[in-house]
Order: structure tokens, then C-alpha cells, then sequence
């Protein structure tokens, strides 16, 4: 359980959904106000976001402006009544953005994911209130996230938002970050109370991907969206493949669609039937896989009875081969099947392993 104060209580926007947007780095005085001036004109745009240091793989690379890009969101402030929003990732960038009166400040990716460097913020944070926005670490580990939101919750800390930016994986991707959707979901599982908003830009690191991706945010109840916005994306300094201009951002807002969470009765009772019928289709798939695993079982012992190896590779090549045609055909998706059959093989050898390694059998 967190302690919060809720969302609607401390940030009095009632935009849905609530949209963050402004550069990935503050770079110069007239970017950020051009910027700043263009997204001021879209509704849904309430919070101006920029980078002030920024975390680069590399050396070399744009570091992100310095403590003089302070300025200039003072200065969106005033003239667009934007709220700020920043990400902190030492003590110091905390002292100098509250000193600089951020509105808001947010832990990222890199940051979130070292239990250390969390501490140090939260300890620069103790006895302030100011809303903190906590990204999901790098890698897709559910405990160093809530981890993150707990440390700054226990130094009272109480308006958190959690920002689901996808997660790193070493596999080919048509996105730069892995949405992993079930990690944000358990958290909302966890920490109901707590708003997660999604961004997209880091998820997709492809502008042609993010309205679906927003989309399917606000599908599962995310309050908001965190897009990286320029004036002039190709010239931008950082992450300048996946920024946006305000004209793109607009029309990427106008296309979404909102989504409630109940709705009316008939509405209602068509929603019932269906999961009725899901949980009907799931009781028979579990009836399934207890019946093909029961099979495992009497095959490990054949196999230990005649001395047999476990793994039978053509065995298993052409049994996969089989279920993804199959799995095809049926308008299943061939990397689910793949993925599916790789889990059931896994604990099939798992299982056949405890049987043939079993000394004494009575
Ligand atoms: C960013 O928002 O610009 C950023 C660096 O994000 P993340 O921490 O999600 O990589
Ligand atoms: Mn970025």
C-alpha cells in the first residue's frame, strides 16, 4: 500500500488524457519557448517536460543544457502558464529545479534502476512536497519499480505517479523499448491508488508507432501520456529519431480515442457473458494442460525404463513446427505459439528431469 493524495486533489487538470509533452532536451532559449508556445495551443496540454541533464550512453554526447535551461521553463511558466516537469537523477539537480520553483520532477530509467542512486534523491527529497513522477527501470523487473515508489513514499512523498516508458530486451524489436503491458498492470494490481501514465516516444523510439501505442495505453486506464515534442525534430539534439513536432502531437491526440471504464447496462451484461465464456474456454485449457502433462509423466518413465535421453531434438523440431502451422491456420499469432510451446516444452523437460533423476521410486 502506498499513501497517497490523490492525483485529482494536488494537479488540478481535468484533461483526458493528460498530456505531458515538450522536448527531450532543453538545447536552447528559443526551442524551448518556440516549443513551449505551440503546445500551450493544444488543449490537452497542461505540463511542459524538457531535459536538463541528460543520462547519454556514451560520452561525447549532448549532456543536456545545464542548470541555465532552469530559466527558461521559469519562463514557459509565466508566459504559458505550462507546468514543469524535469527529471532529476542526483541530489544536487534536486536542489537547483526546487530552487527554480519545477513543478514537478521525475526519476528516470537509469536512475530507478539502482536502488542507491534512488536513496540519494530520496534522501534530498525528505520533508518536500513536491509530485514525483517515477519511470520504469531499465530492465523488466517489477520489484525495482515499486522499490523506487516505496523509498520516496516512506519519506513522505505522497504525490507519485508512475510512468511506464517500456522496458530493455535483448530481442529484435520493432520498438526501441519492450512495452511488457502485464508490468504496468500487476502495478495497478499492486497499487491501485496510484496513476501511471504511459510514454510512448521512449516505448516505440518511433513516431509512426505512437498512436497505437497510446492507444493501447488508455485501453487499459493509464491516465496520461508522456510524448518527447520539438519544434524541429530532425535538428533535435537528443533522441531526435523519435520526437514529434506540436502539429504531429495534435493530430496523434485528436485521433484517440477515450475509453471508460464501466459503461451502460447492456453494456454491462454482453462484457459478462463474454469473460463467462472465457473463463469457461480457460477452465478447459487448464483441463488440457494437466492432461498433456499427466502424458509427460508415463513418457519420462517409458524413457527411464529403456534408458532413453530426455531431449529429442527432430522429436521436438518437427512437434513445434507442427503446433505453429497448426496455431497459424487457427489466426494464432506465430510468435505466441512459438513462446507458448517453448514454456510447455521447457517444464516438460523440467518435469521428465525430476522423474529420470528420482533415485528411489517407490
Ligand atoms: C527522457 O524522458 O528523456 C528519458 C531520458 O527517459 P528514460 O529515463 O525513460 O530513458
Ligand atoms: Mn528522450
Amino acid at each position: 500500500m502506498l499513501d497517497l493524495v490523490n492525483i485529482e486533489d494536488w494537479l488540478a487538470i481535468d484533461t483526458k488524457p493528460l498530456v505531458i509533452a515538450g522536448p527531450c532536451s532543453a538545447e536552447t532559449e528559443e526551442q524551448v519557448m518556440d516549443t513551449a508556445s505551440q503546445l500551450a495551443a493544444i488543449p490537452n496540454v497542461k505540463i511542459f517536460r524538457a531535459g536538463i541533464w541528460k543520462p547519454r550512453s556514451r560520452p561525447g554526447e549532448f549532456e543536456g543544457i545545464g542548470k541555465e535551461g532552469l530559466l527558461w521553463l521559469q519562463e514557459v511558466q509565466k508566459e504559458y502558464g505550462l507546468k514543469t516537469a524535469i527529471e532529476v537523477a542526483e541530489p544536487k539537480h534536486v536542489e537547483l529545479a526546487l530552487k527554480h520553483g519545477v513543478d514537478i520532477l521525475w526519476v528516470g530509467a537509469r536512475t530507478v534502476v539502482n536502488p542507491f542512486s534512488m536513496q540519494t534523491i530520496v534522501d534530498a527529497l525528505k520533508g518536500i512536497d513536491i509530485p514525483v513522477m517515477v519511470k520504469n527501470p531499465i530492465n523488466p523487473d517489477i520489484n525495482l519499480w515499486r522499490g523506487a515508489l516505496e523509498r520516496l513514499n516512506t519519506a513522505d512523498i505522497k504525490k507519485l505517479v508512475a510512468i511506464h516508458r517500456g522496458f530493455s530486451d535483448y530481442r529484435e524489436s520493432i520498438y526501441r523499448n519492450n512495452p511488457y503491458w502485464e508490468i504496468p498492470i500487476e502495478l495497478k494490481r499492486n497499487y491501485p491508488e496510484l496513476p501511471v501514465i504511459c510514454d510512448p516516444s521512449h516505448i516505440t523510439g518511433n513516431p509512426d508507432y505512437l498512436g497505437e501505442i497510446s492507444q493501447i495505453a488508455l485501453n487499459l486506464e493509464m491516465k496520461g501520456l508522456m510524448i518527447e515534442t520539438h519544434r524541429n525534430p530532425q535538428a533535435a539534439l537528443s533522441d531526435a529519431f523519435q520526437q514529434v513536432t506540436p502539429a504531429k502531437l495534435s493530430k496523434i491526440i485528436g485521433n484517440l480515442q477515450t475509453k471508460y471504464p464501466t459503461g451502460s447496462p447492456d453494456f454491462q451484461q454482453k462484457l459478462a457473458g463474454l469473460r463467462a465464456r472465457i473463463d469457461h474456454a480457460d477452465h478447459e485449457l487448464i483441463g488440457n494442460l494437466a492432461e498433456r502433462f499427466e502424458l509427460v509423466n508415463e513418457i519420462a518413465h517409458h524413457k527411464k525404463e529403456h534408458q532413453i535421453t530426455i531431449l529429442q531434438l527432430e522429436r521436438w523440431k518437427k512437434l513445434l513446427e507442427n503446433r505453429i502451422k497448426k496455431g497459424t491456420d487457427k489466426g494464432l499469432d506465430k510468435a505466441f505459439i512459438q513462446k507458448l510451446f517453448d514454456l510447455i516444452h521447457t517444464e516438460s523437460i523440467k518435469r521428465q528431469t525430476e522423474i529420470v533423476d528420482r533415485k528411489n521410486e517407490g
